[in-house]
Formats: structure tokens, sequence, C-alpha cells
């Protein structure tokens, strides 16, 4: 049995991207284009996770090596609290991610990255990775059913299992209005979910992961106010006694993060919850009248903006 088990592993891996590459040709590539030249020291031990705290110490990166994308970056994400990063398009809060997901390791004297006061260059790729979930933006899913999209997350999840993170991710009821139920095939060859629908499955699938540590990047495309809703709802359970660190494109779904980082050209201009940072009367204050500009001059009634801010 012992025997079998390594060619049916590999089988299953292949299986996966074969899966993975049919599903989602172009994000696959765009994933792989990363860069792949980060690699572990030899005999790095793996994270260790105890609270999940998490520590940029005076960041400093360029993707070039000439133009600034962070520079002096320094936040605390402590123990299971929320922070989110806001900030114009190209502000650097895409980067901030990527270089705790290490797909770029910061050069020596270009400070420190931490998780429970590891520095993350010294452990292992893989022990940093099985700690962080991911929600993106666009989720990708496999060309299979939704149990299977969603058992993804934890090996050997039972039906149970998937079914409660469903529920919690607030997909089960849509799920189960499908004829197949939970074996409903979804992707290019089953049903089309919408951009929501993926992402409370995503959501499903990290919950199952149960990692200490969560990587959020909210969809900038508009959604509807009850998805919207099904959505914040399905994050409160995910980020709920976890660290985590998201990008806010709507900066109402994250009046109630605990700590709100301003990025402008790649530096922290300011810092504090919503509402200090509205008495600041500075960037965020502008931002946040700006939306609420945009959304008035869309034209609809004015309760009605305010909520879909
Ligand atoms: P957005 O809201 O548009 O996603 P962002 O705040 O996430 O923007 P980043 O993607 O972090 O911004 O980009 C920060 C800076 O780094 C920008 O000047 C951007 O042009 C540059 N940049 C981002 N990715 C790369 C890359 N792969 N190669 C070179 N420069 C990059």
């Amino acid at each position: 049995l012992a025997q079998l088990y390594v060619p049916l592993n590999m089988l299953g891996t292949i299986y996966r991207s074969i899966n993975q590459t049919l599903v989602d040709t172009e994000k696959l590539l765009k994933l792989l284009s990363e860069p792949t030249d980060v690699n572990d020291k030899p005999n790095a031990p793996d994270l260790i996770v105890t609270d999940g705290e998490i520590e940029f110490d005076n960041v400093n990166f360029s993707y070039d090596g000439r133009t600034p994308a962070l520079s002096g970056v320094s936040f605390k994400v402590p123990k299971g609290s929320s922070v989110a990063l806001v900030g114009e398009s190209g502000a650097g809060k895409s980067t901030v991610l990527r270089l705790l997901y290490r797909f770029y390791d910061l050069k020596e004297g270009d400070g420190h990255i931490r998780i429970d006061g590891q520095d993350i260059r010294d452990v292992t790729q893989a022990s940093l990775r099985r700690a962080i979930g991911v929600v993106p933006q666009d989720s990708v899913l496999f060309n299979a059913s939704i149990a299977y999209n969603i058992g993804y997350g934890k090996f050997g999840a039972s039906a149970e299992e998937v079914e409660a993170a469903a529920k919690a991710a607030q997909m089960h009821d849509r799920i189960i209005s499908f004829p197949d139920g939970y074996e409903t095939k979804v992707g290019e060859r089953g049903v089309r979910l919408s951009g929501g629908e993926k992402q409370r499955v995503a959501i499903a699938r990290t919950l199952l992961k149960n990692p200490p540590v969560l990587l959020l990047d909210e969809a900038t495309s508009a959604l509807d106010t009850a998805t919207e809703k099904d959505i914040q709802k399905a994050l409160q359970h995910l980020v709920e006694g976890r660290s985590s660190l998201s990008i806010a494109h709507r900066l109402s779904t994250i009046a109630s993060a605990d700590l709100i980082l301003v990025l402008k050209d790649g530096q922290i201009v300011e810092q504090g919850t919503h509402s200090e940072l509205l008495a600041q009367d500075g960037v965020f204050a502008n931002m946040w009248a700006a939306q609420v500009q945009g959304i008035e001059d869309a034209g609809s009634s004015h309760s009605r903006q305010k909520e879909a801010i």
C-alpha cells in the first residue's frame, strides 16, 4: 500500500494541476510569472506560529532596483487583530501582501518582515504558506464539484466539515439550490458562479484550512448590496480570532478594522481607526469624501448611496 501511495499521490497532484490549468489559464500564468528566485536557506527551520503576530520593520522594497515601491514601512498586526491597507492605485498595498507571502525576499539592510518574531526569510516557504490563508480578488476555482473546491482547504475534510464551512461562508443555501447540490460542477465546464459566489467558496475553503494569518484582497468590482452583506458576514467568521491584513477598495467595509494604514507612494502617511482618520481630516478623509461624492454623482438616492460606499 505504501508503495502505491507515492504514485497515487503524484497522480493527485498532476490531476489537480491539470484541473487548475484548465480552470483559469490566464490566472495561473500570472501566478507562475511571479518570480521564483526566492529560495529557502540551507536547513531552514519551519515557521512556528504561536500568536500569528505580523511585523513589518522599516521595510524598503523596489521591483526594479531603482523606483521604490515601499519606503520605511513599519507596522504591527497584533494577535487576532485586523489591519486594513488603503491608498490610491500604485500606492503599494499589493506589494505589502506579496512580500508577506514571500513572492520576493527583502535585501539585506532593507528591513525585516516577521511572524511571531521570526524573519520570514529564515523559515521554509512551505511552512510560511501553510500558516497564511489568502482570499484574492478573483478566486480561482477548479473544474470540479463545489464540495471538492471547498474541501481542498483541508486534506481529508469530511462532508460535514465542508457543509459547516459553506454555511459559515454564507454559501450553503446557494449550493443546495443547484440540482446536484454539493456535487455540482463549477468552472469552465460547469456552473458559472458569480464573482461574489466564487469569493464565498474561497472563504469556505480558507475556513477549512484554518490558518492563523489571513491576507484578503477585496474585490474592486461592484457587488450588489445583498452580496456585499453576505460576503461581509462570511469574512466576519473568517477573520475572527486570526491576524488579518486586507486591501480595501470600498472604505465602508473597513469601518470596523482595528487599524487602518493609509499608503501613498509606498509610505504610510496616516494610521488610525476609521473615526480617528476622519477626524484627522487628511488623506483618508479626502478619499472618503471622494467615494461619497462619486456615488452621489452616480445618481441614486442619498441613503442608498451611503450604504453602498
Ligand atoms: P492597486 O490598487 O492598483 O492594486 P497597489 O496599491 O496595490 O495598487 P502595488 O501593486 O503594490 O500598488 O504597486 C506599487 C508600485 O510598484 C507601483 O508603482 C507599481 O507600478 C509597482 N509595481 C507593482 N508590481 C510591479 C512589478 N511586478 N514590476 C515592477 N513594478 C511593479
